[in-house]
């Protein structure tokens, strides 16, 4: 691998060219004539003069550069990065889906309109919640979305609570979403568990708070064992509890979030099912309310409408208006009835409105619902198992050599400390960095907050024993490597065609053009 792709404008060459045009068969006209002048360039475009066979090596050594979960193992705790069938593509590449304009009658949309609907039921019956809106476009575009409905429901009910409580295991979206809605966040500390503390939930939650945003499993990668309790403290005193899903995969197929009491839910499509994520595109952050919170989401809502064919048990149904109810035990079987008819209802006057447009990331969709139909029922039951076994497993075999500050078994991660390792000469940051040379991704570092060098692992269901054997074989070695001679964890990765960039000054400074001859 090269280390040192140029530019694509370095390569360029006057003149040179991936392809030429036919030649013109209708008389020609100046570009001067057919455009305004204020739209016409004061000087050619500086584009990269190349062939066909420089783009495609280009591009295809810096994809090379990437690191992905297609090659190797990929532990970056909180973000689940399980491997993402292939299948999932193939569906969301089907013509059918692929050529759909967003503006077709809805005529010509039913096909899309009944996935949809369908994913909605899924994650009902996977999650217990009343209704799902599949618009929000990231988890934490989905808190977001969470916070508004809160408030509108606040709104209605003439409360003027301004505050939201975030227990200091929180993933840093929540109390930014938080924030970002009008709220005041306040924190409440972790206790000595790392649970949230229940005496100081009961004397925080207090008349002027709207909810608690709580993560379960928490960023701990433990259970919040009392949840019933946490949700009723918040109920009692007139709130409601919004619930960070984008930790489902340990739960999937095993408990609820709606029968636990929360009000709110976001998923992750992008995490828990399996749809790619990393680089920045798309993702997908559905959220699932209670049958109160129904009237407040996002327009437009996705409902079927019962036809002719289907009048009888319509009727049976809906009654008189021929409207199907939209909670899914009682959509019944009509569902996967050719004759259904899809609608998009925008009939909501207490809605908040559109969060995306048109309906959200439909790619993501596609890829999460081809996920679930493939794995069945009895498959999604085994994630949350598998997941929470490997995570056990790798947590056993490194509990020798690293502190594990919280708890003595984990959900389908947990957060390991290299204080100890530290206080030796080579820090979180040095293993993460040594891992790559391994050819490991890095799990997170530094998160949650409140573990001091903090290392969280979430190896996912998708990987082998020999993979997760490997790992802490890697992890070991690495401890006591850094027992003897520290600066050898220090001076890396040796492997990469990057070792370690200014990651500060690539955020906040990047260089987004390119001079010629400046380089
Ligand atoms: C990933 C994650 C989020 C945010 O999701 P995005 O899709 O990255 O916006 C929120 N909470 C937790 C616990 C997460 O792991």
């Amino acid at each position: 691998m090269n280390p040192t792709e140029p530019l694509i404008f370095e390569k360029s060459s006057p003149g040179r060219r991936g392809f030429t045009f036919p030649v013109c068969d209708v008389p020609e006209k100046p570009v001067t004539n057919l455009l305004p002048q204020t739209m016409l360039r004061k000087q050619e475009a500086k584009l990269p003069e190349v062939s066909e066979i420089d783009v495609v090596r280009h591009f295809t050594r810096i994809s090379q550069m990437n690191f992905c979960v297609d090659t190797n193992f990929y532990p970056l705790g909180s973000c689940t990065m399980k491997y993402n069938p292939k299948i999932n593509e193939d569906a969301a590449r089907m013509e059918g889906f692929t050529k759909l304009h967003p503006y077709l009658h809805i005529k010509h949309c039913q096909g899309i309109l009944k996935l949809l609907y369908d994913l909605e039921q899924m994650l009902i019956a996977i999650s217990g919640m009343s209704a799902f809106t599949l618009q929000p476009a990231a988890g934490a575009h989905g808190e977001l979305t969470g916070m508004l409905i809160i408030r509108a429901y606040m709104e209605k009910k003439g409360e003027t609570r301004h505050k939201i409580i975030v227990p200091d295991s929180a993933h840093g979206t929540n109390p930014a979403s938080a924030a970002l809605c009008g709220y005041e966040v306040e924190s409440i500390q972790s206790n000595a568990e790392g649970l949230v503390d229940i005496k100081k939930l009961k004397e925080s939650f207090t008349r002027d708070t709207a909810a608690l945003m709580i993560t379960n499993p928490n960023t701990l990668g433990l259970f919040e064992k009392d949840i019933m309790e946490i949700c009723k403290i918040a109920h009692d005193a007139g709130g409601l509890v919004y619930c960070d899903g984008a930790n489902m995969n340990a739960l999937m197929g095993i408990a609820r979030p709606g029968d636990m009491g929360v009000d709110i839910l976001h998923l992750n499509l992008h995490k828990t099912f399996s749809t790619p994520h990393g680089g920045g595109g798309p993702g997908a952050g559905p959220i699932g309310v209670t049958k109160e919170l129904e009237p407040f989401l996002p327009i437009p809502r996705i409902e079927v409408l019962a036809t002719e064919s289907t009048e009888i048990t319509e009727r049976k149904i809906a009654g008189a208006n021929g409207r199907l109810p939209l909670h899914p035990h009682n959509a019944v079987s009509s569902v996967n009835s050719v004759a259904d008819l899809f609608h998009l209802n925008y009939d909501y006057p207490d809605s908040i409105g559109r969060v995306r447009a048109f309906y959200g990331h439909v790619g993501m969709m596609i890829r999460a619902y081809t996920y679930l139909l493939s794995l069945g029922k009895e498959g999604v039951c085994k994630v949350g198992e598998y997941a929470v076994l490997n995570a056990n497993y790798l947590r056993h075999k490194l509990e020798k050599n690293y502190d594990i500050p919280y708890g003595s078994t984990c959900m389908h991660e947990f957060v390991i400390s290299a204080k100890k390792q530290k206080g030796k000469g080579a820090s979180a940051l040095d293993i993460a960095k040594k891992l790559l040379d391994y050819g490991f991704h890095a799990p997170t570092i530094y998160f949650p907050l409140i573990v001091e060098e903090a290392m969280m692992i979430e190896p996912t269901e998708t990987e082998s024993r020999e993979t997760l054997d490997a790992f802490a074989a890697a992890m070991i070695h690495i401890a006591t490597d850094i027992e003897q001679r520290p600066e050898v964890v220090r001076n890396t990765p040796q492997t990469t065609p990057i070792g370690r960039p200014d990651e500060v000054k690539a955020a906040r400074e990047p260089k987004l053009r390119w001079e010629m001859g400046v380089g």
